[in-house]
């Protein structure tokens, strides 16, 4: 089993399935997408509300699973996680 939490794909190398170990390579972190879209969600939540451009924004960018990276960038919860 994937060291992920809640993945149970097989693992291919350190530990790690296809997926995650990709993520481990390119960005030092096989959990960041989930991170970022843990974080993203409760800080956008209060955003979207207040915004009905944003809110209409991330529910398209939302049908993609990179586009977190994203929104995270626009609103401001990476640098809040780069700074962890
Ligand atoms: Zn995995």
């Amino acid at each position: 089993m994937c060291l992920v939490d809640g993945c149970d794909k097989k693992p291919i190398a350190k530990g790690l399935c296809a997926k995650h170990y990709m993520r481990q390579r390119r960005t030092g972190d096989p959990t960041l997408t989930m991170r970022i879209a843990r974080a993203t969600c409760a800080k956008i939540t209060k955003l979207e509300a207040e915004n009905t451009e944003l809110r209409e924004l991330l529910g398209e960018m939302r049908q993609q699973r990179d586009a977190w990276r994203e929104i995270a960038e626009r609103t401001g919860v990476l640098k809040q996680l780069a700074a962890h």
